[in-house]
This record gives C-alpha cells, sequence and structure tokens, in this order.
C-alpha cells in the first residue's frame, strides 16, 4: 500500500527524519490563507499515490498568497498523471543548493535490505540509475541487522557531507531503515534529500510504500489516519469488482478467459496457454471450493469481459468435489447463459461424477451447452489449452 507524501512525512517526522512543517489544504482558499500565514514563497504538491509528479506538473510554487490561490485552483482543477487532486501540500519553498536522493527497499534477488544513495536527487534519478549506475552507493542489509551509524556516515561521506553534516545525514539515514523496518515498509524514499542555502538538511519528498499483509500489526498506523486503502489508480473496473467480490482476479492483455482452480494450478494454466500460443486475458484463482454463488461471479467475469473470445476451464476435484462444481456451473449456465465458447476438463475427486451431470443436463437443455466441450481425465491438459487457443483464433 502507498502512502500520501502528507503521511510518509508524518511518519518522517516521527523518526526525527528532517522536513519542514507543512499543511494539507484542500481549497484555494486554504491555500492562500497557508502562504499569508507564512509569509513566504511557497510550494504546492499535488497529493497522488505516484511520483514524478514534478515532471507531469503537479509541484508548483507561489510567491504571494494571490499567486498560491490561483496555483492551487490549477491544481485542483486538473487531472495529475490521470488522478484527480483532492489534497496539495504546502510547504515553504526551500532554497536548493543541492539535490540528493536516499532511499532503502527489498532486494528480492538476494534477500536482503538495500540502502541506496546518490549525490544526484532530484527528477531525473532513474535516468541516472539507467545511464550512470556506478553513481548510486548501496549498502546490502541482511534482514534481521541492525543498520550501523557508522554504515549511514560512510553513506554520507560518500554524498559529500563533511563535519557537523556528516552525522546529521548518517542519522537520517539510519532513521530512514528504522523507519522502514518498524513499519514493515517495501519502500522508503526521500528524493529529494534537500541541502538548503542556509546549509541544512531537509527531506523535500517522501515516497513510502508498506506491506498490505503487514498491516494488522500497525494499529498506529490507522490512529494516524492511514487506513488500508485500495490502490484504485492501478485497478481496472474488473479488478475492482473481483475485490468487491473477494475473487483474486488480475486482467492481462490476452483473449483467453482463465477458469482454472486454484492459484497455482491458475499460474500452470497461464503457462500452458503461452506455450500453445495463446495469451490469457486474466489470471485467477478460481479454487477454495466455491459456492455456486462464487462460481456464477467469475463466471460473468470472464463472459462479460469484451477482450475474452474463449474460456479455458480446469478443474482438479479435491477437497472440493467435481460433482459440487458441476452443479455450480450448469446453474450459472441455466440463469446467465455463457456468450463465449468454453473448453473444460475435470479431474481428481469425482469427476466422473461431475461429467454425468453435465451430460445429463445437457440431454435437457442442449441449447445452454452449445459452447461447451467437456472433458474428463482422458483429455491431457495440453490438449484443452491447445482446443482454447484454438478457440480463440475463430
Ligand atoms: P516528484 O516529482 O513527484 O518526485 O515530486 P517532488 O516533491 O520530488 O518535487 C519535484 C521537484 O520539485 C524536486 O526534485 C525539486 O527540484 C522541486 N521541489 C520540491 N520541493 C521544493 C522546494 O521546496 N523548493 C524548491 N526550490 N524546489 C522544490
Ligand atoms: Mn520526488
Amino acid at each position: 500500500m502507498r502512502l500520501y507524501e502528507y503521511e510518509a512525512k508524518k511518519l518522517f517526522s516521527k523518526f526525527a527524519i528532517p522536513i519542514t512543517a507543512g499543511e494539507v489544504v484542500e481549497t484555494k482558499e486554504q491555500a492562500r490563507t497557508f502562504a499569508q500565514k507564512l509569509g513566504k514563497p511557497v510550494v504546492l504538491k499535488a497529493q497522488i499515490l505516484f511520483g514524478g509528479r514534478g515532471k507531469a506538473g503537479g509541484v508548483k510554487f507561489a510567491h504571494s498568497p494571490h499567486e498560491a490561490e490561483e496555483k492551487a485552483g490549477e491544481l485542483l482543477a486538473t487531472k495529475i498523471k490521470g488522478f484527480p487532486v483532492e489534497k496539495i501540500l504546502m510547504d515553504e519553498k526551500l532554497e536548493i543548493e543541492k539535490e540528493f536522493y536516499l532511499g532503502i527497499t527489498l532486494d528480492r534477488v538476494n534477500y536482503k535490505l538495500v540502502m541506496l544513495a546518490c549525490s544526484e536527487g532530484g527528477v531525473e534519478i532513474e535516468e541516472v540509475a539507467r545511464r550512470e549506475p556506478q553513481k548510486i552507493k548501496k549498502i546490502s542489509v541482511d534482514v534481521d541487522q541492525k543498520f550501523y551509524p557508522f554504515w549511514g556516515n560512510s553513506l554520507a561521506g560518500w554524498l559529500g557531507a563533511k563535519g557537523e553534516n556528516l552525522k546529521i545525514v548518517g542519522k537520517i539515514a539510519v532513521s530512514l531503515f528504522n523507519l522502514f523496518k518498524q513499519c514493515d515498509a517495501k519502500l522508503v524514499e526521500i528524493n529529494p534529500l534537500i541541502l538548503t542555502k542556509e546549509g541544512k538538511y531537509v527531506a523535500a519528498d517522501a515516497r513510502m510504500s508498506v506491506d498490505d499483509d503487514a498491516l494488522f500489526r500497525h494499529p498506529e498506523l490507522a490512529e494516524m489516519g492511514i487506513e488500508k486503502r485500495h490502490e484504485e489508480g492501478e485497478m481496472t473496473e474488473r479488478e475492482k469488482l473481483a475485490r468487491e467480490w473477494g475473487i483474486p482476479y488480475l486482467d492481462l492483455d490476452g483473449d483467453i478467459g482463465m477458469f482454472p482452480g486454484g492459484a497455482g494450478f491458475g499460474i500452470m494454466g497461464n503457462d500452458f496457454i503461452q506455450y500453445f500460443g495463446g495469451k490469457p486475458a486474466n489470471f485467477m484463482d478460481s479454487g477454495g471450493g466455491p459456492t455456486p454463488e462464487r462460481l456464477a461471479k467469475m463466471l460473468m467475469l470472464l463472459d462479460e469481459n469484451p477482450n475474452v473470445k474463449a474460456i479455458f476451464g480446469a478443474r482438479f476435484g479435491g477437497i472440493s468435489r467435481c460433482d459440487d462444481f458441476a452443479k455450480g456451473v450448469v446453474m450459472f449456465l441455466k440463469d446467465h447463459g455463457l456468450s463465449k465458447p468454453m473448453v473444460l476438463r475435470m479431474t481428481g475427486n469425482m469427476w466422473q461424477e461431475g461429467v454425468r451431470i453435465f451430460e445429463e443436463e445437457k440431454k435437457k437443455n442442449p441449447q445452454i451447452f452449445k459452447n461447451i466441450d467437456i472433458h474428463g481425465i482422458e483429455t491431457p491438459i495440453e490438449e484443452i489449452a491447445k482446443r482454447a487457443v484454438e478457440l480463440a483464433k475463430r
């Protein structure tokens, strides 16, 4: 879960990472009042859950209360990177001497944490990382290890800090690490860490993402108003619907609807489809002994997706039995019908009974089966995948 800049900055201040005393505003009048109160030039920053606001016009400066009101009005009226701006973080406009990058994240390849520092912070950091990776200093830390102050100092020295500043920047690095660990974060980033013309270090931006699955361990976040949120910006309408229904589901860019049983079978099914030259339209975990209602929702997600041309169904009956599955699907076919062709295979617990239920129903109601091709264990899964790929090509 990503945090807004103003939320991450609240945590920064708890961990003694220096920030300026900004304020969140939601109207242009509030923006004017803030600028008046401060009596100095201000920066106005759109609060959206994405970085790169600077380049997208989401960071503005104002040198008078009137201008602050104007700029706030502009921000609130436009979309930044496609997202409406509801909140603006206002701060004193800092006079920048130099911008640095400091961040910590998971190194998923080496199972470690990694602290990154670069003396060329600011909006071009991705470019630096790509072109001149040697300019980024890394310190790897075992997950159960602490971050020693001398590592912080060494990073600070590498960033060019001297004397008293060496300790100040070193401490910021240690605090950043502690914040990361204590919040079960996946990423904490200061970009830029600013050295002001007066010689002070300030975190001018804050990006942070925490592990959703660890949120239950952090009632303090909820107390600060940082609630679990759906990252709607990243989700398609179908994914939102699936989430509402409690179905693990992701849209992909192909045309074969995937209805494969549990998550593992789901991944394998997607591999099979790709192996035979097809492209899955989604990933779905449709396992866990779904009730008829749940099966209906899953099939609806696929059938109502305009990108889907054919449906790949593969069911392995474990604790949940194929006959129950078949009854649920039949119920869906009767109530809603399926407009897309589906090839379906059942194996495992009670698969013969499942096939029998389908065949019996087919005798009574052949019209609801006109698009459906049902198989048992005699047909290898590869054949089912190939057939789904062929169906999607028609
Ligand atoms: P991002 O583009 O979403 O990462 O937004 P940032 O908050 O990092 O702002 C982008 C850029 O705006 C920074 O790299 C700075 O160059 C500039 N900026 C942000 N805050 C200030 C400020 O207080 N004073 C000045 N002079 N520049 C700022
Ligand atoms: Mn930034």
